[in-house]
């Protein structure tokens, strides 16, 4: 049983008030709260067991070694990935897209080589290829959307070209909430022999997310959003692409033998991990999948799944609300307007009753531009939150919408 209460209670800044108002935490999209056991696993490994990985023979830095190790086979396991070798520790979703377009950008592509993103791209995933066209001459070519914000899948197909290079797209829009039919998409690229990176910061956290049912080539996602630390990130990559992709960054760990004459690299995942990797975070963000595994990635789906349609429901009632994103497939994020008030004012007036929404572009100004405005509410949940939250964030709105 999905005991809401019960799971509450394992996040310890619930239970926290906000302008003496319980707290209503909706901007789960940007970053999530954390278990009780996250943050003991970061404690206690500093208390415990810190030591530089794979660097040195004495005890303690074998036991952080196998903690790190440890923890990038569990990432495998829960997204599915045939060898913890598909698996490199980033920073986050941010660093992942960058180092796939920097080093498959630099190996696999030419100028003239296009990459195919979407409208509805969090900046993450444009600026990058964006940098990349700059240095190299790539072409991006972005698929349109309706206006329910689902991808033209038609217009898609048409967007292949003998230059196609590499097709990277969100799996979940961190606006509109849509859920892109990734397996789709994965067969129409690859039907082109296009490679596909599908962007899972916000869908990882959500339901369950599987790369070999997927057939995508690379995943990125964060660990803040899926309640384990910040500054620790994940890209998944097969093996066969990674192997053709030149190192990111350069530096110690991921060499195997330096002259000032040449240097030769490490296997991977090693050869993109240049530096002193998180190992502290690695070891939390994979307490945090044990976590939302103990609880059940289908469970949790299921329940965000009621709060989404009882949140459209409930927030399309009232008068003069727009809500943006009205996909057959929608997750877990409601972004709206409402009518002669300006988005921020709206944030800040939520905020006052102890809401915490999201207000502004999202980092996804195209979609913006898409829609005609400047700026959008959003409230978005996670596995903690509650039809009654939702019920207080709709009172609060229209209390604010009463004082224009
Ligand atoms: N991609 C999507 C769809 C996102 O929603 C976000 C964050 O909001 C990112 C990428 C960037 O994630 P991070 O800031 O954790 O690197």
């Amino acid at each position: 049983m999905y005991d809401i209460e019960a799971i509450r209670k394992d996040f310890p800044i619930l239970s926290r008030t906000v302008y003496d108002r319980p707290l209503v935490y909706l901007d789960n999209a940007a970053t999530t709260q954390k278990p009780r056991e996250v943050v003991e696993a970061i404690v206690n490994e500093y208390y415990s067991v810190n030591a530089n990985v794979h660097r040195g023979v004495h005890f303690l830095s074998q036991q952080a070694t196998e903690l790190h190790e440890q923890a990038r086979e569990r990432v495998a396991r829960f997204v599915g990935a045939r060898s913890s070798r598909e698996i490199v520790f980033t920073r986050g979703t941010t660093e992942s897209l960058n180092l796939v377009a920097s080093s498959f950008g630099e190996g696999c592509m030419k100028a003239g080589d296009e990459v195919i993103l979407s409208t509805m791209e969090h900046h993450s995933n444009i600026v990058p290829w964006q940098m990349l066209r700059d240095r190299k001459g790539i072409v991006i070519k972005v698929i349109p959307i309706n206006e329910a914000g689902e991808l033209d899948l038609e217009a898609f197909e048409r967007l292949f070209s003998p230059r196609t290079r590499m097709v990277a797209v969100t799996h979940v829009s961190n606006v509109l909430g849509t859920v892109n039919p990734v397996k789709e998409l994965t067969s129409i690229a690859h039907a082109h022999e296009v490679p596909i990176l599908v962007d899972g910061a916000q869908s990882v956290p959500h339901f369950p997310v599987d790369v070999s049912d997927i057939g995508c080539d690379f995943l990125t996602f964060s660990g803040h959003k899926v309640y384990g630390p910040t500054g620790i990130g994940v890209l998944y990559g097969r093996e066969d692409w990674l192997d053709r992709m030149p190192p990111y960054q350069g530096g110690g760990e991921m060499i195997s033998h330096v002259t000032f004459a040449q240097t030769t690299y490490e296997q991977l995942p090693y050869k993109f991990e240049a530096g002193t990797p998180d190992y502290v975070g690695s070891n939390a963000l994979a307490v945090a999948l044990d976590y939302v595994s103990r609880l059940g990635m289908e469970h949790i789906a299921a329940h965000e799944r009621e709060l989404t349609a009882y949140a459209m429901e409930r927030l399309g009632a009232i008068p003069g609300l727009h809500i943006y994103g009205q996909a057959r497939e929608k997750d877990a994020v409601v972004a709206f307007n409402i009518e002669g008030i300006h988005h921020l004012d709206m944030g800040t007036l939520l905020d006052r009753l102890g809401i915490a929404v999201r207000t502004g572009h999202h980092c996804a100004q195209p979609l913006m531009e898409r829609y005609g405005v400047e700026g959008m509410v959003r409230a978005s949940f996670g596995l903690y939150n509650t039809c009654q939250e939702i019920d207080t964030l709709a009172e609060g709105i229209e209390r604010v919408r009463k004082m224009f």
